[in-house]
């Protein structure tokens, strides 16, 4: 069982004013900061190229920042050892979009089951057998499908076998990665039940990465939004769908709601930096602090949880300039 459960007060997981950067996107990643607490489910939304994915590699220590830290229970991951590190990689799991890309076309399902109890030294033989059976029933596969390669599958099916590797070694915390972007409805929707479960039953926390609102409302607990490299607004869900703050969520809302809406950014690629606010050049509501200043986080207080935002319309001192 997960050492934090959602009444720690130590969060299972916390990105600290993380900056990454390649060699042709300066600001991929640009100072990000959040928590997730043990057990719970943080949709990470964004277009294309905002830079969640770089978050969620950098999660797993494959890619190293310019600054900043990532903590799971407080100690920071790009300071471990080898040790440490392969245990922290045991406890953070990752589910990729597209399952027949991710599952090895030359391994039985049983030998993908039993390759990380084997990397991380988990169980003897019995044990493995049994956790391998255990764990295919817990996402709704018979072990008759032990023997037999991904091409024999559905993509849903391919899916949840991809889910089972990601669980056989007992993580704490799932990344799931667009993870069910790439199948039809029907089994979208059988996909996200079995998240649910995973996090009523089993107390794993997700940080459910997708471009697609629609799915991010069935299934988070928190929202947070990412624009070019940068955090713009982070709330409890049903917050962030009654009373979206920021213009950017508002404009991404909108166009949910009637595909159709002025403003909006078809992808996160870098624009803009002489504006001091990342989304001044496609913002409709901005004032003239917006091309001077850039915004600080906002607080705006609910009684459903903290909710902060990155704009100077939360700003009394600027909101009138
Ligand atoms: S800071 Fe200004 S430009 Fe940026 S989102 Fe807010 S109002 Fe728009």
């Amino acid at each position: 069982m997960p050492v934090n459960g959602p009444q720690s007060s130590l969060p299972l997981l916390r990105v600290h004013q993380l900056s990454l950067s390649f060699h042709n996107q300066q600001h991929a990643v640009d100072r990000v900061t959040f928590n997730l607490a043990g057990g719970k489910i943080l949709g990470l939304v964004g277009a294309s190229g905002a830079g969640k994915s770089s978050i969620a590699r950098a999660i797993l220590r494959l890619l190293e920042p310019d600054a900043g830290s990532i903590l799971l229970n407080g100690e920071n991951i790009f300071n471990m050892g080898p040790g440490q590190l392969k245990e922290a990689r045991r406890r953070i799991q990752i589910v990729f979009q597209e399952p027949s890309a991710s599952l090895s076309p030359r391994r039985t399902v049983a030998q993908t089951l039993l390759e990380p109890l084997r990397h991380f030294d988990i169980g003897d033989t019995d044990y493995r057998q049994k956790k391998i059976r255990q764990t295919l029933q817990t996402v709704g596969l018979s072990h008759d499908v032990l023997p037999r390669y991904p091409h024999q599958f559905s993509s849903g099916q391919q899916q949840r076998i991809a889910i089972a590797r990601a669980l056989v070694s007992n993580p704490e915390l799932l990344i799931a990665d667009e993870a069910v972007s790439a199948l039809d409805v029907s089994v979208q929707a059988q996909i996200l039940q079995l998240i649910q479960s995973l996090q009523k039953e089993y107390g794993i926390a997700f940080l459910f990465i997708s471009h697609d609102l629609a799915v991010i409302r069935q299934i988070a607990d928190e929202v947070a939004v990412m624009y070019r490299g940068q955090l713009l607004e982070h709330s409890p869900a049903d917050t962030f769908f009654s009373r979206p703050a920021h213009p950017y969520s508002k404009a991404l809302l909108s166009y949910a709601r009637f595909e159709s809406t002025p403003g909006l950014p078809s992808s996160g690629e870098p624009g803009d930096r002489s504006s001091a606010c990342v989304y001044a050049d496609r913002c409709t509501v901005k004032i003239t602090a917006c091309e001077q200043l850039e915004p600080e986080y906002h607080k705006i207080q609910h009684k459903e949880g903290p909710h902060c935002v990155k704009c100077h319309l939360y700003d009394e001192a600027r909101s009138n300039g």
